[in-house]
Protein backbone atom coordinates (compact mmCIF):
# COMPACT_ATOMS: atom_id res chain seq x y z
CA UNK A 1 0.00 0.00 0.00
CA UNK A 2 0.86 3.14 -0.78
CA UNK A 3 0.45 6.73 1.43
CA UNK A 4 3.05 9.09 -0.92
CA UNK A 5 0.69 11.79 -2.01
CA UNK A 6 2.54 11.80 -5.54
CA UNK A 7 2.97 8.76 -7.47
CA UNK A 8 5.56 9.64 -10.13
CA UNK A 9 4.42 12.91 -10.09
CA UNK A 10 0.58 12.14 -10.34
CA UNK A 11 -1.65 12.49 -7.64
CA UNK A 12 -4.20 9.51 -7.72
CA UNK A 13 -7.99 9.98 -6.69
CA UNK A 14 -9.74 7.56 -5.71
CA UNK A 15 -14.25 7.76 -4.36
CA UNK A 16 -15.84 4.23 -3.16
CA UNK A 17 -19.36 3.38 -3.76
CA UNK A 18 -19.85 0.97 -0.67
CA UNK A 19 -22.58 -2.05 -1.21
CA UNK A 20 -24.00 -2.56 2.43
CA UNK A 21 -26.31 -5.70 2.88
CA UNK A 22 -29.05 -3.78 5.42
CA UNK A 23 -29.04 -6.92 8.22
CA UNK A 24 -33.03 -7.72 8.00
CA UNK A 25 -34.80 -11.05 8.35
CA UNK A 26 -37.11 -10.16 5.14
CA UNK A 27 -36.28 -8.69 1.63
CA UNK A 28 -36.83 -4.60 0.99
CA UNK A 29 -40.34 -5.21 -0.56
CA UNK A 30 -40.96 -8.67 -0.06
CA UNK A 31 -41.43 -10.81 3.18
CA UNK A 32 -38.94 -13.30 1.93
CA UNK A 33 -35.99 -14.15 4.69
CA UNK A 34 -32.46 -12.69 3.88
CA UNK A 35 -30.68 -15.71 5.23
CA UNK A 36 -27.89 -17.13 3.91
CA UNK A 37 -26.86 -20.43 2.73
CA UNK A 38 -30.17 -21.51 1.47
CA UNK A 39 -30.97 -23.86 -1.55
CA UNK A 40 -31.32 -21.94 -4.40
CA UNK A 41 -34.64 -20.02 -5.04
CA UNK A 42 -35.72 -21.45 -1.85
CA UNK A 43 -36.31 -18.07 -0.36
CA UNK A 44 -38.18 -16.50 -3.60
CA UNK A 45 -41.84 -14.65 -3.26
CA UNK A 46 -44.14 -14.26 -6.36
CA UNK A 47 -42.62 -10.85 -6.13
CA UNK A 48 -39.27 -11.71 -6.13
CA UNK A 49 -39.95 -13.59 -9.30
CA UNK A 50 -41.71 -10.41 -10.86
CA UNK A 51 -45.07 -12.57 -11.18
CA UNK A 52 -47.39 -9.90 -13.40
CA UNK A 53 -49.59 -7.92 -10.95
CA UNK A 54 -47.58 -8.39 -7.36
CA UNK A 55 -46.74 -5.71 -5.52
CA UNK A 56 -43.33 -3.90 -3.63
CA UNK A 57 -43.97 -3.48 0.15
CA UNK A 58 -41.57 -1.58 1.97
CA UNK A 59 -39.53 -2.81 4.76
CA UNK A 60 -39.98 -0.10 7.47
CA UNK A 61 -36.85 -1.85 9.46
CA UNK A 62 -34.99 -1.77 6.47
CA UNK A 63 -35.51 1.87 5.75
CA UNK A 64 -34.54 2.80 10.13
CA UNK A 65 -31.35 0.83 9.26
CA UNK A 66 -30.43 3.74 6.78
CA UNK A 67 -31.44 6.29 8.90
CA UNK A 68 -29.52 5.15 11.53
CA UNK A 69 -26.27 4.79 8.99
CA UNK A 70 -27.23 8.36 8.18
CA UNK A 71 -26.96 9.57 11.63
CA UNK A 72 -24.33 7.59 12.18
CA UNK A 73 -21.86 9.29 9.57
CA UNK A 74 -22.97 12.74 10.12
CA UNK A 75 -24.97 12.72 7.42
CA UNK A 76 -28.72 14.75 6.72
CA UNK A 77 -31.43 12.24 6.91
CA UNK A 78 -34.00 13.87 4.30
CA UNK A 79 -37.51 13.66 5.07
CA UNK A 80 -38.88 13.05 1.44
CA UNK A 81 -36.92 10.75 -0.50
CA UNK A 82 -37.81 8.29 -3.39
CA UNK A 83 -37.92 5.10 -5.46
CA UNK A 84 -36.47 5.00 -9.36
CA UNK A 85 -36.57 1.95 -11.59
CA UNK A 86 -33.14 1.67 -13.20
CA UNK A 87 -34.22 -0.40 -16.16
CA UNK A 88 -31.96 -3.12 -17.75
CA UNK A 89 -31.96 -6.43 -19.21
CA UNK A 90 -30.23 -9.14 -17.16
CA UNK A 91 -31.15 -12.74 -16.83
CA UNK A 92 -30.83 -12.39 -13.02
CA UNK A 93 -33.44 -9.77 -13.06
CA UNK A 94 -36.47 -10.85 -13.48
CA UNK A 95 -38.62 -7.58 -13.65
CA UNK A 96 -36.02 -6.02 -15.89
CA UNK A 97 -35.55 -3.09 -13.24
CA UNK A 98 -33.69 -2.43 -10.13
CA UNK A 99 -35.34 -0.12 -7.96
CA UNK A 100 -32.80 2.17 -6.57
CA UNK A 101 -32.99 6.11 -4.89
CA UNK A 102 -31.50 7.69 -8.50
CA UNK A 103 -32.57 11.63 -7.58
CA UNK A 104 -33.59 11.65 -3.86
CA UNK A 105 -31.62 9.65 -1.82
CA UNK A 106 -32.18 9.31 2.04
CA UNK A 107 -29.18 10.33 3.45
CA UNK A 108 -27.08 13.11 1.93
CA UNK A 109 -23.91 14.39 3.09
CA UNK A 110 -21.70 13.03 5.82
CA UNK A 111 -18.35 11.98 6.20
CA UNK A 112 -15.49 9.56 7.91
CA UNK A 113 -12.51 10.43 9.99
CA UNK A 114 -9.06 8.33 9.32
CA UNK A 115 -6.25 8.26 10.67
CA UNK A 116 -3.15 9.01 8.57
CA UNK A 117 0.18 7.00 9.23
CA UNK A 118 2.02 10.02 10.40
CA UNK A 119 -0.91 9.73 12.74
CA UNK A 120 -2.88 13.15 11.35
CA UNK A 121 -6.84 12.84 10.60
CA UNK A 122 -8.36 13.01 7.59
CA UNK A 123 -11.79 13.47 6.68
CA UNK A 124 -13.33 12.07 3.97
CA UNK A 125 -16.55 13.44 2.76
CA UNK A 126 -19.77 11.38 1.58
CA UNK A 127 -22.06 12.22 -1.15
CA UNK A 128 -25.16 10.49 -0.56
CA UNK A 129 -26.57 7.10 0.73
CA UNK A 130 -29.74 5.38 -1.00
CA UNK A 131 -31.51 2.41 -0.67
CA UNK A 132 -31.83 0.14 -3.62
CA UNK A 133 -32.71 -3.99 -4.06
CA UNK A 134 -29.88 -6.75 -4.74
CA UNK A 135 -29.80 -8.67 -7.96
CA UNK A 136 -30.34 -12.55 -8.26
CA UNK A 137 -27.63 -14.44 -8.93
CA UNK A 138 -26.16 -16.44 -12.00
CA UNK A 139 -24.36 -19.62 -11.63
CA UNK A 140 -22.04 -20.40 -14.75
CA UNK A 141 -19.88 -23.08 -13.42
CA UNK A 142 -22.38 -25.96 -12.53
CA UNK A 143 -23.01 -26.84 -16.10
CA UNK A 144 -20.95 -27.11 -19.11
CA UNK A 145 -23.66 -25.71 -21.41
CA UNK A 146 -25.93 -23.90 -19.07
CA UNK A 147 -26.01 -20.80 -16.87
CA UNK A 148 -28.61 -21.44 -13.86
CA UNK A 149 -30.21 -18.53 -12.09
CA UNK A 150 -30.70 -18.51 -8.09
CA UNK A 151 -33.19 -15.70 -6.99
CA UNK A 152 -32.38 -15.67 -3.24
CA UNK A 153 -30.22 -12.93 -3.31
CA UNK A 154 -33.16 -10.72 -5.56
CA UNK A 155 -34.66 -7.53 -3.46
CA UNK A 156 -32.03 -8.28 -0.60
CA UNK A 157 -32.02 -4.47 0.99
CA UNK A 158 -28.88 -2.74 0.21
CA UNK A 159 -27.37 0.75 1.21
CA UNK A 160 -25.05 2.29 -1.39
CA UNK A 161 -22.50 4.43 0.27
CA UNK A 162 -20.95 6.94 -2.22
CA UNK A 163 -17.82 9.14 -1.09
CA UNK A 164 -16.66 12.11 -2.84
CA UNK A 165 -13.61 11.61 -4.62
CA UNK A 166 -11.64 12.40 -1.65
CA UNK A 167 -9.25 9.77 -0.84
CA UNK A 168 -5.73 9.90 -2.55
CA UNK A 169 -4.08 6.67 -2.09
CA UNK A 170 -5.06 2.93 -1.69
CA UNK A 171 -4.13 3.29 2.26
CA UNK A 172 -6.48 6.01 2.56
CA UNK A 173 -9.49 4.38 0.91
CA UNK A 174 -8.78 1.07 2.82
CA UNK A 175 -8.75 3.10 5.79
CA UNK A 176 -11.98 4.47 5.00
CA UNK A 177 -13.79 1.03 4.35
CA UNK A 178 -12.33 -0.31 8.09
CA UNK A 179 -13.73 2.86 9.66
CA UNK A 180 -17.10 2.71 7.52
CA UNK A 181 -16.95 -1.08 8.72
CA UNK A 182 -16.50 -0.54 12.18
CA UNK A 183 -19.34 1.55 12.41
CA UNK A 184 -21.88 -0.57 10.55
CA UNK A 185 -20.87 -3.02 12.87
CA UNK A 186 -21.13 -1.36 16.18
CA UNK A 187 -24.66 0.07 15.13
CA UNK A 188 -25.80 -3.20 13.84
CA UNK A 189 -26.78 -1.79 10.39
CA UNK A 190 -24.58 -4.56 8.43
CA UNK A 191 -22.90 -8.07 9.48
CA UNK A 192 -20.04 -6.51 7.01
CA UNK A 193 -19.05 -10.06 6.23
CA UNK A 194 -17.12 -9.44 3.54
CA UNK A 195 -16.51 -13.53 2.42
CA UNK A 196 -20.04 -13.46 2.33
CA UNK A 197 -20.85 -10.66 0.26
CA UNK A 198 -22.17 -8.39 2.73
CA UNK A 199 -20.44 -5.41 2.32
CA UNK A 200 -18.69 -5.23 -1.31
CA UNK A 201 -16.76 -2.07 -3.09
CA UNK A 202 -16.67 -0.24 -6.60
CA UNK A 203 -13.86 1.56 -6.69
CA UNK A 204 -13.38 4.73 -9.15
CA UNK A 205 -9.86 5.67 -9.79
CA UNK A 206 -8.24 8.22 -11.73
CA UNK A 207 -4.68 10.34 -12.09
CA UNK A 208 -3.85 13.69 -13.40
CA UNK A 209 -1.28 16.20 -12.46
CA UNK A 210 -1.99 18.40 -9.46
CA UNK A 211 -3.97 21.73 -10.16
CA UNK A 212 -5.34 19.92 -13.57
CA UNK A 213 -8.44 18.70 -14.17
CA UNK A 214 -9.46 15.16 -12.72
CA UNK A 215 -8.52 12.34 -15.75
CA UNK A 216 -10.71 9.72 -16.53
CA UNK A 217 -11.47 7.11 -14.07
CA UNK A 218 -11.76 3.03 -14.36
CA UNK A 219 -14.34 2.11 -11.94
CA UNK A 220 -13.36 -1.62 -10.23
CA UNK A 221 -16.34 -3.39 -9.45
CA UNK A 222 -17.33 -5.71 -6.62
CA UNK A 223 -14.04 -5.95 -4.37
CA UNK A 224 -14.57 -8.32 -1.59
CA UNK A 225 -12.23 -7.78 0.70
CA UNK A 226 -10.32 -4.73 2.32
CA UNK A 227 -6.57 -6.89 0.78
CA UNK A 228 -8.17 -7.14 -2.49
CA UNK A 229 -9.23 -3.23 -2.14
CA UNK A 230 -5.40 -2.19 -1.60
CA UNK A 231 -3.72 -4.41 -4.29
CA UNK A 232 -6.38 -3.72 -6.86
CA UNK A 233 -6.26 0.30 -6.34
CA UNK A 234 -1.90 -0.34 -6.48
CA UNK A 235 -2.43 -2.39 -10.00
CA UNK A 236 -4.69 0.75 -11.07
CA UNK A 237 -2.50 3.43 -9.88
CA UNK A 238 0.64 1.63 -12.05
CA UNK A 239 -1.04 0.55 -15.17
CA UNK A 240 -3.13 4.12 -15.43
CA UNK A 241 0.89 5.83 -15.34
CA UNK A 242 2.09 3.62 -17.70
CA UNK A 243 -1.01 3.87 -20.09
CA UNK A 244 -0.83 7.54 -20.23
CA UNK A 245 2.89 7.89 -20.02
CA UNK A 246 2.85 5.86 -23.03
CA UNK A 247 0.62 8.41 -24.48
CA UNK A 248 -2.53 6.18 -24.28
CA UNK A 249 -5.57 7.68 -23.34
CA UNK A 250 -7.35 5.85 -19.69
CA UNK A 251 -10.94 5.10 -20.99
CA UNK A 252 -13.59 5.76 -18.39
CA UNK A 253 -14.56 2.24 -18.08
CA UNK A 254 -15.78 -1.14 -15.78
CA UNK A 255 -13.00 -3.40 -14.67
CA UNK A 256 -12.70 -6.46 -12.57
CA UNK A 257 -10.25 -7.02 -10.14
CA UNK A 258 -8.57 -11.00 -10.38
CA UNK A 259 -7.25 -11.60 -6.94
CA UNK A 260 -5.08 -15.03 -8.66
CA UNK A 261 -3.08 -12.61 -10.95
CA UNK A 262 -3.53 -9.71 -8.95
CA UNK A 263 -4.32 -7.55 -12.14
CA UNK A 264 -7.52 -6.02 -13.20
CA UNK A 265 -8.91 -6.07 -16.67
CA UNK A 266 -11.47 -4.59 -18.58
CA UNK A 267 -15.43 -5.92 -18.13
CA UNK A 268 -17.39 -2.82 -20.35
CA UNK A 269 -17.02 0.29 -21.28
CA UNK A 270 -18.78 2.21 -18.50
CA UNK A 271 -23.00 3.29 -19.42
CA UNK A 272 -23.91 6.73 -18.92
CA UNK A 273 -27.29 7.02 -16.38
CA UNK A 274 -29.63 7.96 -19.51
CA UNK A 275 -29.20 4.32 -20.92
CA UNK A 276 -30.90 3.07 -18.04
CA UNK A 277 -33.70 5.25 -18.25
CA UNK A 278 -35.03 5.70 -14.64
CA UNK A 279 -38.22 7.30 -13.74
CA UNK A 280 -40.05 7.02 -10.30
CA UNK A 281 -41.83 3.90 -9.25
CA UNK A 282 -45.27 3.87 -10.01
CA UNK A 283 -45.99 1.69 -7.41
CA UNK A 284 -44.24 3.18 -4.48
CA UNK A 285 -45.51 6.48 -2.74
CA UNK A 286 -42.14 8.90 -1.99
CA UNK A 287 -40.71 7.86 1.55
CA UNK A 288 -41.73 10.86 3.90
CA UNK A 289 -39.90 10.66 7.17
CA UNK A 290 -41.23 12.21 10.77
CA UNK A 291 -39.20 14.23 12.59
CA UNK A 292 -39.81 12.19 15.39
CA UNK A 293 -39.34 8.29 14.00
CA UNK A 294 -35.62 10.42 13.09
CA UNK A 295 -35.45 11.93 16.60
CA UNK A 296 -35.96 8.47 18.22
CA UNK A 297 -33.38 6.30 16.43
CA UNK A 298 -30.83 9.17 17.37
CA UNK A 299 -31.68 8.69 20.90
CA UNK A 300 -30.86 5.18 20.72
CA UNK A 301 -27.91 5.08 18.78
CA UNK A 302 -25.00 3.53 21.11
CA UNK A 303 -21.82 5.41 21.45
CA UNK A 304 -19.47 5.08 18.11
CA UNK A 305 -15.79 3.99 17.45
CA UNK A 306 -14.47 7.33 17.30
CA UNK A 307 -16.14 8.85 20.50
CA UNK A 308 -15.20 5.86 22.33
CA UNK A 309 -11.65 5.59 21.46
CA UNK A 310 -11.46 9.76 22.02
CA UNK A 311 -13.16 8.49 25.66
CA UNK A 312 -10.29 5.96 26.25
CA UNK A 313 -7.68 8.00 25.86
CA UNK A 314 -9.24 11.06 27.54
CA UNK A 315 -10.76 8.72 30.89
CA UNK A 316 -7.96 6.19 30.95
CA UNK A 317 -5.10 7.54 29.16
CA UNK A 318 -4.53 4.78 26.52
CA UNK A 319 -2.62 5.59 23.92
CA UNK A 320 -4.27 6.10 20.21
CA UNK A 321 -2.77 2.73 18.61
CA UNK A 322 -3.88 0.86 21.63
CA UNK A 323 -7.53 2.37 22.20
CA UNK A 324 -7.79 2.15 18.52
CA UNK A 325 -7.55 -1.57 18.79
CA UNK A 326 -9.94 -1.86 21.80
CA UNK A 327 -12.57 -0.15 19.91
CA UNK A 328 -12.32 -1.77 16.71
CA UNK A 329 -14.49 -4.58 17.95
CA UNK A 330 -17.40 -3.71 19.79
CA UNK A 331 -16.96 -7.20 21.70
CA UNK A 332 -13.94 -6.39 22.73
CA UNK A 333 -14.97 -2.64 23.75
CA UNK A 334 -17.48 -3.72 25.45
CA UNK A 335 -15.11 -6.74 27.43
CA UNK A 336 -12.60 -3.72 28.25
CA UNK A 337 -15.05 -1.68 29.71
CA UNK A 338 -17.28 -4.30 31.78
CA UNK A 339 -13.39 -5.60 32.93
CA UNK A 340 -12.18 -2.13 33.85
CA UNK A 341 -15.26 -1.32 35.78
CA UNK A 342 -15.23 -4.29 37.70
CA UNK A 343 -12.20 -3.33 38.94
CA UNK A 344 -11.64 -1.66 42.56
CA UNK A 345 -9.56 0.58 40.93
CA UNK A 346 -10.31 1.64 37.26
CA UNK A 347 -8.51 4.55 36.86
CA UNK A 348 -5.62 2.99 37.73
CA UNK A 349 -6.44 -0.52 36.23
CA UNK A 350 -7.35 0.82 33.22
CA UNK A 351 -3.63 1.02 31.40
CA UNK A 352 -3.00 -2.50 32.48
CA UNK A 353 -6.06 -4.41 31.49
CA UNK A 354 -5.60 -2.38 28.29
CA UNK A 355 -2.27 -4.45 27.92
CA UNK A 356 -3.53 -7.51 29.20
CA UNK A 357 -6.05 -7.42 26.61
CA UNK A 358 -3.62 -6.60 23.80
CA UNK A 359 -0.86 -9.28 24.66
CA UNK A 360 -1.47 -12.16 26.63
CA UNK A 361 -5.35 -12.51 25.57
CA UNK A 362 -4.98 -11.46 21.70
P1 LIG B 1 -21.67 6.94 -11.47
O1 LIG B 1 -23.09 7.33 -11.25
O2 LIG B 1 -21.31 6.78 -12.89
O3 LIG B 1 -21.25 5.77 -10.66
P2 LIG B 1 -20.82 9.16 -9.81
O4 LIG B 1 -20.66 10.57 -10.28
O5 LIG B 1 -21.98 8.85 -8.95
O6 LIG B 1 -20.79 8.21 -11.06
O7 LIG B 1 -19.51 8.80 -9.05
C1 LIG B 1 -19.32 7.53 -8.54
C2 LIG B 1 -18.06 7.54 -7.70
O8 LIG B 1 -16.93 7.90 -8.47
C3 LIG B 1 -18.10 8.48 -6.52
O9 LIG B 1 -17.66 7.79 -5.38
C4 LIG B 1 -17.13 9.58 -6.90
O10 LIG B 1 -16.47 10.08 -5.76
C5 LIG B 1 -16.14 8.85 -7.79
N1 LIG B 1 -15.47 9.69 -8.81
C6 LIG B 1 -16.05 10.61 -9.62
N2 LIG B 1 -15.13 11.14 -10.45
C7 LIG B 1 -13.94 10.56 -10.19
C8 LIG B 1 -12.61 10.67 -10.71
N3 LIG B 1 -12.31 11.48 -11.72
N4 LIG B 1 -11.65 9.88 -10.17
C9 LIG B 1 -11.93 9.04 -9.18
N5 LIG B 1 -13.15 8.88 -8.64
C10 LIG B 1 -14.15 9.61 -9.13
MG1 LIG C 1 -21.82 4.05 -9.64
Amino acid sequence: MNNNNLVKGWEVIIGLEVHAQISTKSKLFSSSPTEFGADPNEHVSFYDAAMPGMLPVLNTYAVDQAIKTGIAINGTVNKISRFDRKNYFYPDLPSGYQITQMFFPIITGGYIDIILQDGSNKRLNIHHIHMEQDAGKSVHDMSPCYSYIDLNRAGIPLMEIVSEPDMRSSYEAVQYVKSLRNILKYIGACDCNMEKGNLRVDANISIHKPNTPFGNRAEIKNINSTKFLGDALDYEIQRQIMETEAGNKIRQETRLFDAHTGETRTMRSKEDADEYRYFPDPDLKPLILEQSRIAKIKSELPELPDAKKKRYINDYKLTDFDASILVEDKVVADYYEKAVNASKTPNESAKLIANWILGELF
